[in-house]
């Protein structure tokens, strides 16, 4: 393994910092108060080359692999996390998905157009009865001659009601479990029968819009269906095996804004006629987020570099994913300790912190779920695939 990064990787990284100081840190504040989604970041980020991360420039990628994606996220995620999703949404959900999976057709209609931000994308696997059981999802998919008719909802559906395409997932043979699921593209501006449904109200993640979908007779081509009929499951888990770096990177991300903070604050702020990093309590806390944060973020290289190099990566991305939760969490918490009344107020970013810190412990496979699967590939239960 060689962390050593490449010219590459370090123009990929600086471009995404500056991008995210430019574009993404002067609206904050406002975009959190409003819950406001900033669409044209999007675009931004296409028109950079910030989109096309493991997709061959035939399709508009960027010609750039996992160790400059997460590179990217990582600087991204770590001024505002909620814009990790961009790269997760549009890329590793369905624009790698498609490339993976797809027909020529297929990859030639929607690949360029999710790399450029011309499209944003989204997938939509949960239901309001069905979340970490993804084989006991309910939504049918019924053949009618040309077309697939969809019917039934999702949950909870990062970029829902903003995204112009969508992996669904849903049931084609519903006697049969997990064995009965398939894969559907929809294009939602093109597509009769989606109501989308704003989810207002959530913790945190403000300016990352999320949504319940409800499919009433909708129409898909057949032409839609992506990958083999009734293999929807297997696909589901191997686009959640990529989504998921995501997790852990902006896991990682969110430790290190944390750390910076804190670092910074017991610099500046005095008590007892000293700098509070002085006290030695304080020293453990910043201590113990340093560990943390250099074992995140190594572990989310190590599970890049896995994937990079077409090794088994399964057990490293949930390892990555459980750390880098763990990790944002109790950063987030150890900053509200540091800043005091200060971090309770709105003044600095501590409420803000905490609040996305525990998205990482649900998204993508709870922590109990990754734990299973940690605990699962060293038993010899399942293969790390
Ligand atoms: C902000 C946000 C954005 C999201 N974006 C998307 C998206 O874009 N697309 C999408 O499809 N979904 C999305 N989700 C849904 C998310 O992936 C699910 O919420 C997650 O998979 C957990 O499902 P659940 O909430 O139904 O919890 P449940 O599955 O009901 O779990 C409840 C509790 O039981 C535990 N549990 C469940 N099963 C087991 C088990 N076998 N062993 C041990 N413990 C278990 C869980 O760990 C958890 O603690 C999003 C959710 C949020 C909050």
């Amino acid at each position: 393994m060689d962390f050593g990064f490449s010219e590459d990787q370090k123009m990929i990284a600086e471009l995404a910092a500056d991008f995210a100081k430019k574009e993404i840190a002067p609206h904050i504040e406002e975009d959190e108060e409003n819950h406001f989604y900033r669409r044209d970041i999007l675009t931004q980020m296409g028109e950079l080359g910030l989109l096309g991360f493991n997709i061959p420039e035939e399709y508009g990628g960027n010609g750039l692999g996992w160790m400059e994606a997460v590179a990217a996220l990582y600087e991204i995620a770590k001024v505002h996390t909620s814009w990790r999703l961009s790269i997760s949404g549009n890329v590793w959900g369905p624009a790698l998905t498609i490339l993976e999976y797809g027909t020529e057709e297929q990859k030639q209609a929607y690949i360029p157009g999710l790399c450029s931000g011309e499209f944003a994308g989204s997938f939509a696997i949960t239901e309001a009865n069905s979340g970490s059981d993804v084989s006991g999802m309910k939504m049918t998919a019924k053949d009618d001659g040309d077309f697939w008719v969809l019917n039934g909802s999702k949950m909870w559906i990062s970029g829902g009601h903003t995204s112009d395409i969508g992996l669904v997932y849903a049931k084609t043979d519903p006697t049969a479990g997990g064995k009965g699921i398939s894969c559907f593209i929809v294009d939602y501006n093109n597509t009769e029968g989606v109501e989308r449904i704003p989810i207002h109200k959530k913790v945190g993640m403000w300016p990352a819009p999320t949504s319940e979908l409800v499919f009433d007779n909708a129409r898909i081509p057949k032409a839609n269906l992506l990958g083999p009929l009734n293999r929807g499951f297997q696909i589901c888990m191997w686009m959640l095996n990529n989504t998921r770096m995501g997790c852990a990177t902006g896991g990682a991300a969110l430790s290190a804004a944390c750390l910076e903070g804190a670092v910074q604050y017991a610099n500046e702020r005095t008590q007892f006629g000293q700098p509070i990093g002085k006290f030695q309590m304080i020293q453990q806390q910043i201590a113990e987020m340093k560990l943390e944060d250099e074992a995140a973020l190594a572990l989310v290289y190590k599970a890049a570099w896995l994937k990079e190099n077409k090794l088994p990566n399964q057990q490293a991305t949930s390892i990555a994913k459980l750390f880098g939760s763990n990790a944002a969490v109790h950063a987030a918490n150890l900053a509200m300790k540091i800043y005091g009344s200060y971090g309770y107020s709105d003044e600095y970013p501590c409420g803000r912190w905490l609040r996305d810190a525990k998205q990482f412990e649900i998204l993508e496979g709870t922590s109990n779920i990754h734990m299973g699967i940690v605990a699962g590939i060293e038993l010899g239960y399942q293969p790390n695939r």
